[in-house]
């Protein structure tokens, strides 16, 4: 055995390398172990997020939101453009260059903080131990007083799509198409789906979305996923319901398709097929049989609600436990169980996880939907705000959607805000704070909000909530 740590972290995703940072900096000697290998061959910490997830899919949307504007909106501000073009190889290049700075910067960051990195797969021994194997095969074996297990999560494969990485792509591949395909195929009209769905058609792709249940978007409150539902379609998004994959073949250069729903089965042939149905949580070759950390049967690895996993200095965080697969979730828990570690009080509260979907118009929402709250029996009264009635938003050219907040009938506690709109990614977050401090809508109505702004929908809406919001009819 060559070296002791207070604390191993099983891979450097949000989760894993934020707990490593937040480890080091309460003065525990710690150590990270991450197989990412990035597009140059070499390692690249960041996990998901940063390779392959939420940074290059942000870098592509602003792109793609760049040219789309280009073509379709800035006429209307007497900005004209001839003959524009998008050349993709830039494009890629661009996105590519940003996920180096995030990569490499999470690489700075070990080094200042003195956290000890380590390229290669890690697997769990009993006694806290880790055996690392290296790419070349090589095997070496270090120990800690505390693992924290952060593995991450994969994409779902479906048995008759399989990924070929070129016709048939996850969201790694569709990041990196070399041209804007002609005609793109998406099964999943989930959150990858949309947000890449989103970015090609930008640049021309004709998108067809396959999505197996007869609800879009069936996770967020229902007025903000039938109004994102319109935007979509006036964009040109295909958007089939109800609909289920059977067969995809490649045949030379296209892909062949047969789903089916009420109406029986349809053919669809596209030039590129993602395939976006769900993540899993990745523990394969993790443990030792031995370790006694349990998985449950969707294959997570079983926590508490401080994702102690059970066994003695044994944790895991992020994406491998339950919770959404979010990475400000995955960095939350890792400041927290490094704290608990450190011998401090460290907590996440699930119940007020924001959720932000970057498609255009963005959508946004933290706490219940209205039909939870339905479906538990709880009171409550709802107030709702347009962005069309909001000065700045018609004057950004960006009038669409609503939020929506949702107050305990009795109390006023405010119990869920749900937003469709301009720049919700970042409105959502007073909603978040007033919910973390147990505001009411009154709470929110009262607060001066500056004009012009989007934020005064927010503030229209906790005054609609008790029907007097000013600039609407109640
Ligand atoms: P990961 O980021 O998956 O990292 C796990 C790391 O562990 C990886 O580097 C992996 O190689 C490594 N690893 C696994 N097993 C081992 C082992 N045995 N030994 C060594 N290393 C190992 N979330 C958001 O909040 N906002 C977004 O905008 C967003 N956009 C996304 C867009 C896309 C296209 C995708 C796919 C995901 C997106 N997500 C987003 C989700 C987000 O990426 C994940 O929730 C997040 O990355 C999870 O963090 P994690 O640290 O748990 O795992
Ligand atoms: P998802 O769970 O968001 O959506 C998957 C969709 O596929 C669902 O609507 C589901 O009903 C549908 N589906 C499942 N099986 C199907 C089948 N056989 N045929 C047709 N449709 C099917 O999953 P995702 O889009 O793959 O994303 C995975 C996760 O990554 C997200 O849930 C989220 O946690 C994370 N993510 C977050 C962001 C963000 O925060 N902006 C962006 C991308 C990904």
């Amino acid at each position: 055995m060559s070296d002791t740590f207070d604390v191993i972290v099983i891979g450097a995703g949000p989760a894993g390398y934020v707990a490593a940072i937040r480890a080091a900096q309460l003065g525990l000697k710690t150590a990270v172990v991450d197989a990412f290998v990035g597009k140059d061959g070499k390692q690249a910490l960041g996990g998901t997020c940063l390779n392959i997830g939420c940074i290059p899919s942000k870098a592509l949307l602003d792109s793609s939101k760049q040219f789309h504007n280009l073509t379709h909106n800035f006429a209307s501000h007497g900005i004209t453009a001839e003959n524009p073009k998008i050349d993709i190889p830039t494009f890629v290049g661009r996105k590519d260059k940003i996920v180096k700075q995030f990569t490499g910067g999470v690489s700075l960051l070990f080094k200042a903080n003195k956290v000890t990195s380590f390229f290669g797969k890690g697997k769990l021994l009993k006694g806290n131990q880790v055996e690392i194997t290296g790419n070349d095969g090589t095997k070496q074996t270090i120990a800690a007083t505390n693992v924290i297990l952060a593995s991450g999560s994969v994409p779902i494969e479906l048995p008759f799509a399989k990924f070929d990485g070129k016709h048939i792509v996850d969201n790694a591949g569709a990041l990196d198409f070399t041209d804007v395909p002609k005609r793109l195929g998406v099964i999943g009209a989930g959150v990858i789906g949309l947000e890449l769905g989103s970015v090609w058609k930008r640049l021309g792709s004709d998108v067809t979305i396959i999505e197996a249940l007869p609800e879009f978007l069936a996770v967020a409150d229902a007025d903000v996923a039938k109004a994102a539902a319109r935007e979509f379609a006036k964009q040109g998004l295909t958007i089939k319901l109800n609909a289920k994959l059977s067969k995809a073949e490649v045949k030379g250069d296209e892909v062949h398709l047969t789903y089916n729903d009420k109406d029986g089965d349809h053919n669809l042939v596209v030039d590129k097929l993602l395939v976006a149905v769900g993540r899993r949580a990745y523990t394969d070759g993790l443990l030792a049989a031995d370790t006694g950390v349990k998985i449950d049967e969707r294959g997570r690895i079983v926590v508490d609600e401080h994702c102690h996993t059970g066994v003695d200095g044994v944790w895991a965080i992020g994406d491998a436990v339950r919770g959404p697969m979010l990475a400000h979730k995955g960095s939350e828990e890792g400041v927290a169980v490094a704290e608990l570690i450190a011998g401090k009080p460290g907590h996440v509260n699930l119940d007020l996880v924001p959720w932000v979907i970057y498609t255009e118009p963005e959508i946004s929402w933290v706490g219940k939907t209205e039909k939870q709250l339905k479906d538990e029996g709880v009171p409550y009264k709802t107030g709702s705000f347009p962005f069309a009635a909001n000065g700045r938003a018609v004057a950004m050219n960006e009038g669409v959607g609503l939020v929506k907040i949702i107050a305990h009938a009795e109390t006023d506690r405010i119990l869920g805000v749900h937003m469709v709109g301009p720049v919700v990614s970042e409105l959502i977050h007073e909603a978040v704070v007033a919910m973390e401090f147990k505001g009411s809508s009154e709470d929110l109505a009262r607060i001066v909000h500056a004009h012009p702004a989007l934020s005064e929908v927010v503030h229209e809406a906790a005054l609609a909530v008790d029907k007097r919001a000013i600039h609407k009819s109640n």
